[in-house]
């Protein structure tokens, strides 16, 4: 029994605000919403107030997690698994809950370091249907799956697989041996809370940052294929084109953020099967493409 529902939210810290307006609406479609402070703004892609929190910093990388759980009750179970292994963590103040417009809420470091949100409660306005950045054929598909998934780079995978099945009560194992001559290389492991086959994954792969890449799934394929051509024509580079992955059977492909790090754009993502297998490859496509020069 899982004790975390979704991923909820990610914050994500930007160089190039403006640059990533235009990428965030243009490009994936989603819906930009500025804020009193000129320095950060939220994206939308359902009913919920905000699934990514973007703040102007020098980082160009992750920020922090949110996680789901159910209720009050659920919140204080992870807090006493956390209290049982001697796990740290702060209860957040009515401040930081106001920020994330959430009704509760811990802080923690995950192993790697990570600013991890554990929240219940998440506003939603389900009077102000999502409004996409571009014209779209169908929406995100979201629901009782989440906003998607992230990956990380993890120092060490084995320690993060105890954390997130023992303490946020996921399930998953390895699935997928990389092995890409100029791009990362190594084990990964992906964690399922929901009927989503993973909403994060982690592996020691060689990234420079701790972001390797978030999801977003589609409900139409046809989205995939027009953001692709979006890309190809306004010059966004692809760093890994499009194919199909075996754990999630995902039809995606990876266009570079201005990060730096790449976005996946997705359809069709299976639910987890519940049991351990790996794969070497994928079932097509997915070309890496090395960065020019
Ligand atoms: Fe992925």
């Amino acid at each position: 029994m899982s004790v975390v529902t979704e991923l909820g939210y990610l914050g994500l810290g930007v160089r190039d605000l403006a640059a990533w307006k235009t990428f965030a609406a243009n490009v994936l479609g989603l819906e930009v919403v500025p804020d009193d402070n000129p320095g950060r703004c939220r994206l939308r892609m359902d009913y919920w107030y905000q699934r990514f929190i973007l703040t102007e910093s020098g980082s160009d990388d992750l920020d922090f997690i949110g996680w789901r759980v159910a209720n009050a009750q659920a919140l204080d179970e992870t807090q006493r698994r956390l209290r049982d292994a001697g796990i740290a963590y702060e209860v957040a103040t009515d401040e930081q809950c106001e920020q994330r417009q959430v009704l509760g809420m811990i802080r923690l470091q995950d192993p790697a370091g990570v600013l991890t949100e554990v929240f219940y409660g998440p506003r939603v306005e389900t009077g102000n249907p999502f409004y996409p950045g571009r014209r779209m054929h169908g929406s995100f598909l979201t629901g009782d799956r989440g906003l998607g998934h992230v990956v990380l780079e993890v120092p060490d995978p084995e320690r993060s697989e105890r954390f997130y099945t023992q303490i946020l009560g996921m399930r998953g194992s390895i699935e997928y041996e990389l092995n890409r001559p100029n791009g990362p290389s190594g084990l990964l492991y992906f964690m399922s809370c929901n009927p989503r086959q993973h909403s994060l994954a982690f592996g020691h792969v060689g990234s420079k940052k701790r972001l390797i890449h978030v999801m977003t799934e589609l409900e139409r394929i046809e989205d995939v294929g027009l953001a692709r051509d979006i890309v190809k024509h306004q010059g966004v580079p692809i760093r890994i084109d499009i194919g199909q992955h075996h754990n999630d059977h995902t039809i995606s492909f990876y266009p570079v953020t201005p990060s730096g790090w790449i976005w996946e754009y997705g359809w069709g993502v299976s639910p987890p099967s519940g049991q351990a297998e790996w794969a070497k490859a994928g079932i097509w496509g997915h070309e890496f493409v090395p960065p020019a020069g």
